[in-house]
């Protein structure tokens, strides 16, 4: 960690934060979504397992109200199971299956402890069929009361000439249909009563021979239920719906016994009593398994889990990520510092490394910078300080009187002031061009007369020199579009070192030659050469290939490099071949085109010339 980046500020803390914060949202957006998709899911499937529960149960229900025993119920069982696709046990109430949808042989282990309900016709479960009668026996259990087929014809056959009756006389859309007795009934669509125009000698509600017999065995048992509670006896007949009702007293005991007495005469007739156990196909133990207090315990173990991987995982990409920046911070530092020798390791081909390369290559470059600065001041410290104490020591001796201030020393003293005006002026010059600042004043310059200019202003430096110096006429016209006033300097330069480096009775000549992209100018002496292994370093500044001597001869050490700036402000350059003891030719290339369109530097007078 960076010694001043605070912890809630750090990369690696804001990464964990929004990791954690991206993995609670997405926790939570789950947990909602799979909540509401099982909670929909549980609630339709509890739904239709009510409803199918509810059809097994009154069909069942109905077998048993008809059927004295279960002995032919494994179809009915069976056929349920199918159409519901739940699992069907029957089971007697001490827990021994009868009948199992799923196996032919009923396993009674594997019965679960509570069953679905009861199937019992005489005690029908409310829970199950709210819509039961109020005596809770199932209106299917008819026993005794259900009519031969010739009583029940003779009274369908009454109620159907009633029926048409009423269509055709009194125009009410009456029918005859069976009860859930088995009984005909009639009924109308609008619930109006048989009017005397269509009754016929025999009343429909009037008990048949069947129904005066077991309405009279109901009578004895319900009477003698009412006797043991010292209560008198009373008179049943049948009711509208065909359920025997007392014409007494419709009071508490009255109806306990006398459902008593149904019970007591219904019981021969219906199946005995069933455990009902529905369930799905592989576990009858009941209801589909809902969201219990397990299941948040287990949503909050998984986000957990899930915290703690997002966590782990962030921290170790933040770290990862950070450490080459905290290498990059303290390399910087370093180097701001003063330590240019900073450097950070580049690993992998990411951006980070990207970024570390780049700081690399700009420590290098600084430290390069850095070097070139250092040898500057060195060299410039040097180059003024020789001519200065040449100065300085004259002076001295003239003021303790041991020489005396006459022309000759005055004229030394002249020329050592020259060479630091000269060198100042080249520092000047290279300065300006390294910040851009040498603005070129360009404009079309005949070269062939640029030269014989420069020859002219040499020409008595050569004949002391005893140098021949000579300007070869051009081929043909050669015009550039140049800054005449640096190109002279750049020239004069080229000129002034070649008189200075070659012996008397050598030469020094001056050619301009066209090329098709080009005009090249170039300055040959028959002098020293230079050694080839020096040839790449004479452009550089303050190199000198013999100190003291070029010193001595008026050079600043910064001609050369002066001469190839100008030329790169042209967008030309310069080149240098030598044969050591033969000679040297210093070659100034000026491109034709870019010299024409170059826009960076202004057209027009020069200021100096
Ligand atoms: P100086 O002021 O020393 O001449 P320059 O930058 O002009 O500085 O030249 C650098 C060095 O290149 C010179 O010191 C000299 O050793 C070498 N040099 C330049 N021109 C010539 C030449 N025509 N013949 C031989 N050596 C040369």
């Amino acid at each position: 960690m960076p010694r001043d980046t605070p912890l809630r500020r750090s990369l690696t803390a804001r990464l964990l934060a929004l990791s954690a914060l991206v993995s609670l949202c997405s926790i939570a957006a789950t947990a909602w979504l799979a909540a509401r998709t099982t909670t929909g899911a549980i609630k339709q499937e509890q739904t239709q397992a009510i409803a199918d529960h509810t059809r097994i149960y009154r069909q069942l229900l109905g077998y048993a109200a008809t059927h004295p025993d279960w002995n032919d119920a494994q179809d009915t069982v069976r056929q349920l199971a199918a159409a519901t696709g739940q699992r069907i046990v029957l089971a007697t109430p001490r827990f021994e299956p009868v009948i199992d949808s799923a196996a032919p042989a009923p396993d009674p282990a594997a019965l679960p402890r509570t069953p679905t309900t009861i199937v019992d016709p005489l005690s029908v479960d409310l829970a199950m069929l709210p819509d039961a009668p109020g005596d809770r026996i199932d209106a299917r259990a008819v026993g005794p009361f259900r009519l031969t087929p010739g009583e029940y014809q003779a009274l369908r056959n009454e109620l159907e000439q009633q029926a048409d009756c009423m269509r055709t006389v009194l125009g009410v859309d009456a029918t005859v249909t069976d009860d859930l007795a088995g009984r005909p009934q009639l009924r109308t669509a609008n619930g109006s009563v048989l009017g005397r125009r269509c009754a016929t000698p025999m009343v429909a509600s009037a008990p048949t021979r069947t129904d005066m017999a077991a309405l009279a065995d109901l009578t004895a048992l319900a009477n003698a239920c009412l006797a043991r509670q010292q209560l008198g006896p009373v008179t049943l007949s049948l009711g509208p719906d065909g359920a025997p009702v007392s014409n007494a007293r419709p009071d508490q005991p009255t109806s306990a016994c006398l459902t008593n007495a149904r019970r007591q005469q219904l019981v021969q007739y219906v199946a005995p009593p069933m455990l009902l156990f529905v369930g799905t196909p592989a576990d009858t133990a009941g209801p589909a398994p809902v969201l219990t207090a397990a299941h948040p315990g287990r949503v909050t173990e998984v986000s957990a889990v899930v915290l703690v991987v997002t966590v782990a995982v962030t921290v170790t990409v933040g770290l990862r990520l950070s450490r080459p920046l905290h290498a990059l911070t303290h390399a910087a530092r370093r180097m701001a510092d003063g330590d240019l020798s900073a450097r950070v390791r580049v690993t992998g081909r990411n951006e980070i490394s990207g970024l570390a390369a780049a700081f690399n290559a700009m420590a290098e470059r600084r430290g390069q910078l850095e070097e070139l600065r250092k040898a500057m001041v060195g060299d410039i410290a040097h180059e003024l300080r020789t001519p200065l104490s040449n100065i300085r020591g004259w002076l001295e001796a003239v003021e303790d009187g041991v020489a005396t201030a006459d022309r000759a020393l005055t004229g030394s003293l002249l020329e050592e002031a020259m060479l630091l005006q000269h060198l100042i002026d080249d520092l000047r010059d290279l300065a300006a061009a390294d910040a851009g600042e040498l603005t070129l004043f360009r404009e079309p310059v005949d070269v062939d007369e640029l030269l014989t200019q420069v020859a002219n202003a040499h020409g008595a430096q050569a004949q002391a020199s005893g140098v021949t110096l000579a300007v070869e006429p051009a081929a043909d016209a050669s015009e550039v579009f140049a800054d005449p006033v640096r190109l002279r300097q750049a020239v004069g330069n080229l000129v002034s070192n070649a008189v200075r480096y070659t012996p008397a009775g050598g030469t020094v000549t001056l050619r301009v030659r066209a090329e098709s992209d080009a005009v090249l100018i170039e300055v040959a002496d028959t002098g020293s050469g230079i050694a080839e292994a020096d040839l790449p370093l004479v452009f550089e500044r303050f190199w000198r290939a013999e100190r003291s001597r070029s010193r001595r001869s008026g050079g600043s050490g910064l001609g050369l490099a002066i001469v190839r700036k100008i030329a790169e402000l042209h967008d030309g350059g310069v080149q240098v071949a030598s044969t050591p003891g033969a000679g040297s030719v210093f070659t100034v290339r000026l491109p034709l085109e870019g010299a024409k369109s170059g826009s960076r530097e202004l057209a027009g007078r020069h200021p100096g010339a």
